[in-house]
């Protein structure tokens, strides 16, 4: 069993609204909008499309950043890429 490909691509990023790709190993799903670049993770071949559990690697160098809660913007401790997210 795998997260179904339709699935797939009627998901949205739930933050930017960007489609999303299916990542198999780790699997996982990811925004394909670069500036964004939430990555979520599968649960039993559930994708867990929640803002709050996404991971956000940067789009500079990968690394982890910090997420800033209140002003929705996230700054890259190693590479300084700073970014801040527009919901929509
Ligand atoms: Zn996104
Ligand atoms: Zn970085």
């Amino acid at each position: 069993m795998a997260v179904p490909k339709d699935l797939i691509e009627i998901m949205a990023c739930p933050l930017c609204k960007a489609d999303v790709r299916h990542r198999p190993e780790p699997e996982a799903i990811l925004c394909t909008r670069p500036e964004c670049g939430l990555v979520f993770r599968v649960q039993d071949d559930i994708p867990v499309m929640l803002i709050e559990e996404a991971q956000r690697p940067c789009p500079g160098c990968g690394a982890q950043r910090e997420w800033d809660e209140k002003n929705e913007a996230v700054r890259c401790a190693k590479c300084g890429t700073a970014y801040r997210y527009e919901r929509k």
